[in-house]
């Protein structure tokens, strides 16, 4: 293949990605990525929490020949999903984190745009090559590690918070992937940090997710607990989840680089009604049938109804708003015992009538040994801050 025909190639892909709306374009060439002894030290550390997935697939991160066979090039692609502001204290409200606003799954809309992109490549390459290319296209799903191959790319650095960054994008967008056969013209890797003395991120994490600059111990990120831990989130790092439902932006939220980020125009992107942010009592009072309804084409269908509960008690007892108390009398009787637990908790932490009520209540009929656990510990924090105004008062 000739060079001209190479440059044309990566001329054609990268403008027609940008027709299709993804913002940034660049090509890296397929080697063994460096990061994989990063991702095997981080998990050895634990830091990965419950998440085996990665573990299981740790060879195929190795190699992405095992994600297209003798692929020489990858084009990574970013798509900008920043909207609206978020509304970010309300009492009794939950929030979500952008990317997830919207009113369907953004794999399914990059999906599409990637198969148009595949298809034009591999007509455009026909034309120029005269023998069908090899291409695969992936949003997530795949072992790749894209970041790597994004800054291999040069479409920016990993910063301190662990996210690639662009100085001209900042970092809420989505990466995407396209792999191929054919040998394109790469792009320069972004070797620049531009975090120089800035420690924001790591200052304005509320759970000390990280370790060090640039490494994140997922098991202590409100992201991770809110949408892949599936059992109780761990006592100490409750109040730190603070009001959020489901992810977490603070670290973006903070970075001087997102400052002036533009907002995307695409429709699926924008923020659904009451999801910016989520009123969490009306969560309680869902039936089974309209809480799936309500979820199970958006991002949130990922932590499942129990989930989601779970992570609404815990707000909501961090942030109680009018209708808590109904909210949690629900909550703390719920047929999940994740979700009974989490209400106990938020009770105890909200220490206001009719809080002891309802954990006697329930305290009587539960059958669950980790919840009747949580209702004791609910029970004597609330004994012993009674205990603490009696003295006061005297
Ligand atoms: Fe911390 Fe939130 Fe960033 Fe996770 S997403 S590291 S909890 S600031
Ligand atoms: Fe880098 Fe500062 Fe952004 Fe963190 S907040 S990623 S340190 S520029």
């Amino acid at each position: 293949m000739s060079h001209q025909s190479a440059i044309k190639l990566t001329q054609s892909v990268k403008s027609y990605a940008q027709k299709l709306g993804f913002d940034l374009c660049g090509v890296a060439q397929v080697v063994s990525p460096q990061g994989v002894s990063r991702l095997q030290g981080w998990l050895d550390k634990g830091f990965a929490g419950e998440m085996t997935y990665l573990s299981d697939r740790i060879e195929a991160y190795r190699d992405p020949n095992l994600v297209l066979n003798n692929a020489k090039c990858i084009v990574m692609l970013t798509m900008n999903y920043a909207t609206a502001q978020p509304v970010v204290d309300q009492p009794g409200h939950g929030r979500i984190a952008r990317y997830a606003w919207g009113q369907a799954d953004y794999h399914d809309l990059i999906k599409s745009r990637l198969r148009d992109l595949e298809s034009h490549f591999v007509s455009e390459s026909q034309k120029e090559l005269g023998e069908n290319s090899q291409v695969r296209t992936i949003v997530d799903t795949a072992p790749l590690l894209e970041r790597e191959f994004a800054m291999l790319a040069g479409l920016g650095w990993f910063g301190k918070n662990t996210m690639l960054i662009n100085k001209h994008r900042g970092s809420y967008f989505f990466l995407a992937a396209m792999l191929t056969n054919v040998e394109l013209v790469p792009d320069q890797p972004f070797e620049a940090s531009h975090c120089g003395t800035c420690t924001a991120c790591l200052d304005a994490c509320p759970t000390d997710a990280f370790p060090e600059p640039g490494v994140l111990d997922a098991s202590r990120c409100i992201s991770y607990l809110t949408i892949e831990h599936r059992s109780e989130v761990p006592q100490s790092l409750r109040e730190g989840i603070g009001n959020w439902l489901f992810g977490c932006d603070i670290c973006q939220e903070v970075c001087p680089w997102n400052r002036k980020t533009r907002t995307s125009t695409e429709e699926v992107f924008q923020p659904q009604q009451n999801h910016n942010p989520v009123n969490l009592p009306q969560l309680f009072d869902l039936p089974d049938d309209a809480f799936r309804k309500r979820f199970r084409k958006t991002p949130l269908w990922r932590a499942k109804r129990r989930g989601l509960l779970r992570n609404a008690a815990i707000a909501l007892g961090n942030s109680p708003g009018p209708g808590w108390d109904t909210a949690l009398a629900i909550g703390v009787n719920d047929s999940e015992p994740l979700v009974r637990g989490a209400a106990a908790w938020a009770l105890g932490n909200i220490a206001q009538h009719p809080a002891t009520e309802l954990l006697i209540a329930r305290w009587k009929i539960e059958t669950d040994d980790g919840v009747i656990h949580e209702l004791n510990v609910a029970l004597k924090k609330l004994e012993s801050q009674a205990e603490d105004s009696h003295f006061d008062s005297n």
